[in-house]
């Protein structure tokens, strides 16, 4: 299968490049050129299906021209050998929690799928030279990034991160691993540890001596892998009795879930509409009121994770409705909260139906209590496991939280970093000094 550039001033990409790449060198994002129905049997019989087999049929419909089919079997079983469960919290809501994977968010998915995408192509590589990884992070990308990529050979992982600003999970998710792994504590922002990354992919010399990839969330190998768990959360709702379309809600700040969800749908998938759920960063919602997309600086919320001014993946969204308003806003509906609505909602449904929300779960929760209809199931997203919010939460609802496994195996990890300051010359030094 070919890819396309939103932007469509680009050649067409195969997916190796496009994987390589992750940017389209007009500046758009990629497309796949086509998005095929699945067959209708596979529907009726979808609830007697694992994860693993129905992730393998849609990661086919995507992926199967240009990966051989037992390499890519063994590629979608290993990315997900954790359960993604639906979860019933009230009468007609229900939870999918994307918080069993190695760092408790839905990112696991989409890293660790690219990290095996990414070391197949370089497999095929006559020369095999080592490929280094560039990734700039305030938290959950570093940690997915970092544990996707974690001893896949010949794949070099370097994560930057800004000192003192992100929380000590997080931190430790990405600095004790060790190995093909480096976490480098850079004294300044997060904006300029994404400045370094993207000097260092301009540069000449650094690009001739070094072959560099990032691993970001506009990469199609990260984005595509997210639209498995829809297919997955309607197999179990219809193995539980309904009947009807669900309707799904995503928490969203660059709509790659979201939009992952919306592929599904074209793809034949049973979904009645989605409902974007978004903090006080919501120009999305402006976008579906007033038709203009305007976007703006992002404002700090306690669900960080979507601090979002202008979402990458609107792009890709524009794209696949051909611009037209009138279809996006039948099929998106909106909302957005403040700080205060998510804490309310994560301690009312903690008390009420016993339920810990993390703050970004929380948004889609409050959304499908308001937005139903009469007769409709709602499926929201739950994006991370709240204990990786821990300091938010537990003022919250007076308690501690409890760390899932996963989650306390790495807090008892040494951390191991290189310091370095905002500096591009620096960075530039360090990196050919990996040679
Ligand atoms: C990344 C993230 C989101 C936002 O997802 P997008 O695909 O960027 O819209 C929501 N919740 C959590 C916990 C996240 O880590």
């Amino acid at each position: 299968m070919k890819y396309y550039s939103t932007n469509k001033k680009a050649p067409l990409a195969s997916l190796e490049d496009a994987v390589i790449k992750g940017l389209a060198p007009d500046k758009g994002l990629y497309m796949p050129e086509k998005i095929s129905k699945l067959p209708v049997a596979f529907y009726h019989n979808i609830d007697e299906m694992s994860l693993q087999e129905i992730a393998f049929v849609v990661a086919s419909e995507f992926f199967g021209e240009d990966v051989e089919s037992r390499k890519l079997r063994d590629i979608v079983y290993e990315t997900l050998n954790f359960d993604i469960p639906l979860v019933k919290v009230t009468d007609n809501i229900l939870s999918l929690e994307l918080f069993h994977g190695p760092t408790a968010a839905f990112k696991d998915v989409g890293g660790r799928f690219m990290a095996r995408l990414l070391n197949y192509f370089i497999g095929k590589c006559s020369n095999n030279k080592e490929v280094n990884v560039l990734v700039a992070t305030s938290g959950d990308t570093g940690s997915a990034v970092a544990n996707g990529f974690f001893r896949v050979p010949g794949i070099n992982v370097y994560v930057l991160y800004p000192k003192g600003k992100v929380s000590e999970i997080q931190e430790k998710q990405f600095t004790t691993l060790g190995g093909n792994i480096t976490a480098i504590e850079v004294d300044g922002t997060f904006d300029d540890c994404q400045r370094l990354v993207k000097d260092a992919f301009m540069d000449k010399e650094l690009n001739d001596k070094m072959f560099l990839t990032s691993a970001n969330s506009i990469n199609v190998a990260r984005f595509l892998p997210q639209s498995f768990y829809y297919f997955y959360a309607y197999a179990q709702y219809k193995k539980m009795g309904y009947e009807d379309m669900p309707v799904f809600c995503v928490p969203s700040g660059n709509f790659g879930n979201l939009t992952a969800g919306l592929f599904a749908k074209k793809m034949g998938l049973p979904i009645k509409y989605f409902i974007a759920a978004n903090n006080r960063n919501d120009i999305f919602l402006e976008y579906l009121t007033t038709g203009s997309y305007v976007p703006r600086d992002s404002v700090q919320t306690i669900a960080n994770a979507m601090d979002v001014g202008n979402p990458s993946n609107f792009a890709r969204i524009i794209d696949l409705y051909n611009n037209n308003y009138t279809d996006i806003c039948n099929d998106i509906k909106g909302v957005s909260y403040s700080d205060d609505e998510i804490r309310h909602t994560l301690a009312n449904t903690y008390e009420n139906e016993n339920y810990l929300l993390d703050p970004h779960g929380a948004c889609g929760f409050q959304a499908l209590k308001d937005k139903l209809e009469n007769g409709e199931h709602g499926i929201f997203l739950e994006t991370a496991h709240p204990a990786k919010f821990k300091d938010t939460v537990e003022p919250i609802i007076g308690q501690p939280v409890e760390m899932p496994k996963t989650l306390k195996a790495f807090m008892n990890g040494v951390k191991i970093t290189d310091e370095l300051p905002a500096s591009f010359a620096l960075f530039k030094e360090y990196l050919l000094g990996k040679l």
